[in-house]
């Protein structure tokens, strides 16, 4: 299978490459060619196991990949998870549903992609004989995920630049404590904006990026879009069938990387009967959805902190299917919103979505209501899925973090903290971090000295 970039202006790629890639050349996002049709495999699918169902979905794009080696890598990639299920789905209440995704190695839904993604990498680093410098900034969950995916493996080393001081003390252990060589940990001296825009002019410096065979793991990449598909596909399949024709997903999102996994899925011929986009204070999301104009506007720091986002970057993708996949559109609605901040959809598919949007103080209350009702709790993002769920449609509302990575929310909610073995393991542990400023040249000469080069 091949994959185009939504601009139109790269040349189409394979699945090694265009995961290799990440952002497309044009400044556009990878898509499949065609899009596969699953309806006629979904009985056949049923007694798969997570990793089993992984590999048959990901071996329909992954065709550059032989068949047993994609299944060893797929594989390796869900044992850090520790429930058996890997994404459990728990009734909770009439027509409601939770399905955690937060039981790989950092508790929270990142890993489902991340893990895989790094097993992918150091696939290529043995296959093509090379080595991979994995760069990137994080404000907490992605850094703490992607270097899960990558910790000790061969030929690789990862760099995470956070803000120093400004990620929670459990996160920043997630990324300092994990004793791995291969892993840096770097602290900048400034915020998560000085911390992206110093990679920014770092990885527009070409020589420099091909001598350490830089990449970076945003959220835009390919293998993370397609392996967040899997989880959907598994929840729906564990669904008494008289169920499965109305449900409705409700997805807490930022980057709309989530909803946009479910929504694939659904256009793969997978009878889901629509999502529920559901954003906390920061509510660009939901606005388009209610009103079909997407405008940004400020980020304002949340109770959920990971859906604190500004651009949706994976809404690119869906815009592509929007304008009829016509990549000349694409670019026009993409340079209308660089240049005014703002594009209004003139046909929107109200069918398909809904949104809510949740403040603080909500979040707070309904952590209460959702503990009180069904013994359940939420941590602060998925308690924004939990507002209010359509009374005509069998919700399943993802749980996108343990509750043990936000103990003082909860216990301000419902008067203890959640604990969580792996988290408690972290406290006694050293941190292992390096303080930065956050400028260029001290980024390069930092990855100058510690790459990995063969
Ligand atoms: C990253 C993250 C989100 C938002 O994910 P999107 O890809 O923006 O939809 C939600 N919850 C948690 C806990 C996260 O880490």
């Amino acid at each position: 299978m091949k994959f185009l970039s939504t601009r139109g202006q790269t040349p189409a790629l394979g699945f090694s490459d265009a995961v290799a890639t990440g952002l497309a050349p044009d400044g556009g996002l990878f898509l499949p060619e065609t899009l596969p049709d699953f309806s006629g495999q979904l009985a056949a699918f049923e007694k798969l196991s997570y990793a089993e169902l992984c590999f048959e979905f990901m071996r329909v794009f992954a065709t550059d990949i032989p068949a047993e080696t994609l299944r060893s890598i797929v594989v390796a990639s869900y044992t850090k998870f520790a429930d058996p299920a890997i994404a459990p789905l728990k009734p909770l209440g009439k027509n409601l549903y939770v399905l955690e995704l937060f039981h790989g190695p950092t508790l929270a839904f990142k890993d489902f992609a991340l893990q895989l993604l790094g097993n992918l990498y150091a696939h290529q680093c043995v296959v093509r004989r090379e080595t991979i410098n994995v760069l990137g900034a994080t404000s907490g969950d992605t850094g703490a995920a992607a270097i899960h995916g990558l910790l000790g493996k061969p030929g690789t080393a990862i760099f995470i630049l956070y803000p120093d001081g400004r990620v929670s003390p459990l996160q920043e252990r997630q990324m300092a404590c994990t004793g791995a060589e291969n892993v840096f940990a770097l602290a900048v001296d400034g915020s998560f904006d000085d911390a992206q825009a110093a990679l920014k002019e770092i990885f527009s410096d070409q020589s420099f990026r091909t001598r350490h065979r830089l990449s970076a793991v945003n959220s835009i990449n390919l293998a993370r879009v397609l392996a967040q598909c899997v989880y959907y596909l598994y929840a729906w399949l564990r669904l008494p069938p008289s169920e499965r024709g109305n449900v409705e997903f409700v997805v807490p999102t930022g980057n709309f990387g989530n909803v946009l996994a479910g929504w694939l899925l659904q256009q793969m011929g997978v009878p889901i009967r629509g999502f529920k986009v559901a954003t906390n204070q920061n509510d660009i999301l939901y606005r388009l959805f209610t009103t079909g104009e997407y405008r940004v506007g400020d980020v304002r720091p949340s109770l959920a902190p990971s859906m604190d986002i500004q651009v949706a970057s994976n809404f690119e993708r869906f815009i592509y299917f929007n304008v009829g996949r016509d990549p000349a559109r694409v670019r026009e609605v993409m340079q209308t919103f660089k240049t005014t901040g703002a594009y209004t959809f003139p046909n929107f598919n109200r069918e398909t979505f809904s949104a809510s949007r949740t403040s603080d103080a909500e979040i707070a209350s309904i952590i209460t209501r959702v503990h009180r009702d069904y013994g359940y709790i939420a941590d602060p993002h998925t308690a924004c899925g939990f507002k209010e769920p359509n009374p005509d449609r069998v919700s399943i509302v993802l749980a996108t973090a343990s509750p043990a990575k936000f103990p003082e929310t909860i216990r301000a909610a419902i008067g203890r903290e959640p604990t969580h073995p792996s988290l408690e393991a972290l406290k006694s542990r050293a941190i292992k971090k390096h303080l930065l400023p956050a400028t260029p040249s001290a980024i390069r000469a930092f990855v100058d000295q510690h790459a990995v080069s063969r």
